[in-house]
C-alpha cells in the first residue's frame, strides 16, 4: 500500500456514518403516523437530542463523520445540515422521502432523488455521495448517481473495501453487522424491529469487525443512527469502540468522501459491475 492508495497508508479507514432519518422511516409506512406522538417522538429524539450529543462527542474525539440526511429532514429542519458541516463533517444524500427505491417505479425515484437534491442545493449544502433509504438501491440507482455528478453511493455490499460499479461511481460497502438498527431497533407499530441488545456486545462486535478489518485492510464502514445510538449508554460504547480505534495506532477516520476520492485515484481498487442475471421463471418464478 502506498501512501496514495485509498487507504493512506492506514491498515484501515474507518467511515462513522450516522444516518439521520428521524421520522421518515415511520412515515414511509404511513402518514397516518404523524398522528401517534409516542412514535412520533421516538423518530425526533434524533435529530433533536441525538445529533447535538454525537457532534460533541466526534469533537471531543476530535474525529470527522458523515452525516446521510433526507431531504424532508433538511426540509423540516433548516439550519440542521448546515449545522453538521459547520462542525467539519459531511453532508450526504439519503433520498427525499426514505422509501426504498426498490418499492418505487423508476420515475418515482428519480422525483424522489432530484427532490432531496434541490433541497440540499436551496440550503447550499454541497452534496457528493448518496446511500438508499434501507439500503434498498434499485437497477436504476448508480445510473441516476453519474448522471448528476455524484461520486460514491454507499448502500451494496460487494465487497469490504472501496470498489468501482457502473458508470464510474464508488462503491463504499455496507453490510448489516456494522448497522446499529439490527442491534438497537425497536417499535412494535409500525414494526421497524424488536431488538434491545447490550451496547457491551455491540462494542464487542465493533472491536472484533474492525480487527478483522485492520488484518485485511478494509473499509470500517459503520451505520448509525441518532434515534439509536444517540441514546446514553450506547454512546458511551460508541465512544470506546473510536477510543479503540485510535489506540490501534494504525486506522485513520475520514469522511466518505474523502475515501471516495482516494478511491478514484487508486488503480488498484476492484471494479465490480452489478451482474444481470438470467432467471428460468420455471426454476425462479417471482
Ligand atoms: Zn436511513
Amino acid at each position: 500500500m502506498t501512501e496514495n492508495g485509498w487507504r493512506r497508508g492506514a491498515a484501515a479507514v474507518a467511515t462513522l456514518t450516522f444516518d439521520v432519518d428521524a421520522e421518515t422511516p415511520i412515515l414511509a409506512h404511513g402518514g397516518r403516523f404523524a398522528d401517534h406522538p409516542m412514535v412520533m417522538s421516538h423518530q425526533s429524539y434524533g435529530p433533536d437530542v441525538g445529533v447535538p450529543r454525537i457532534l460533541d462527542l466526534l469533537a471531543d474525539l476530535g474525529v470527522p463523520a458523515t452525516f446521510f440526511v433526507p431531504g424532508w429532514v433538511a426540509e423540516s429542519r433548516p439550519g440542521l445540515a448546515q449545522s453538521i458541516v459547520d462542525r467539519g463533517h459531511e453532508v450526504a444524500h439519503h433520498s427525499y422521502s426514505h422509501r426504498a427505491p426498490t418499492t418505487l417505479t423508476p420515475a418515482e425515484e428519480r422525483a424522489d432523488f432530484e427532490r432531496g437534491l434541490a433541497v440540499f442545493a436551496a440550503q447550499g449544502i454541497d452534496i457528493v455521495g448518496y446511500r438508499a433509504a434501507m439500503w434498498g438501491a434499485s437497477r436504476e440507482t448508480i445510473g441516476l448517481l453519474a448522471e448528476y455528478g455524484l461520486a460514491y453511493d454507499s448502500s451494496l455490499m460487494g465487497d469490504d473495501k472501496p470498489y468501482l460499479v457502473d458508470p464510474a461511481v464508488v462503491e463504499l460497502p455496507v453490510h448489516w453487522s456494522l448497522d446499529d438498527w439490527e442491534q438497537y431497533a425497536y417499535l412494535p407499530e409500525p414494526f421497524i424491529g424488536s431488538n434491545i441488545e447490550a451496547p457491551s456486545k455491540v462494542e464487542e462486535m465493533w472491536r472484533a469487525e474492525l480487527d478483522g478489518m485492520r488484518r485485511f485492510h478494509c473499509l470500517f464502514n459503520v451505520c448509525m443512527h441518532p434515534f439509536l445510538s444517540g441514546r446514553p449508554g450506547r454512546l458511551l460504547a460508541l465512544e470506546r469502540v473510536i477510543a479503540y480505534a485510535q489506540q490501534c495506532g494504525d486506522v485513520s477516520f475520514a469522511r466518505c468522501r474523502d475515501v471516495a476520492a482516494w478511491a478514484k485515484g487508486d488503480p488498484s481498487i476492484e471494479h465490480r459491475p452489478s451482474p444481470v442475471y438470467e432467471i428460468d421463471p420455471a426454476v425462479y418464478p417471482d
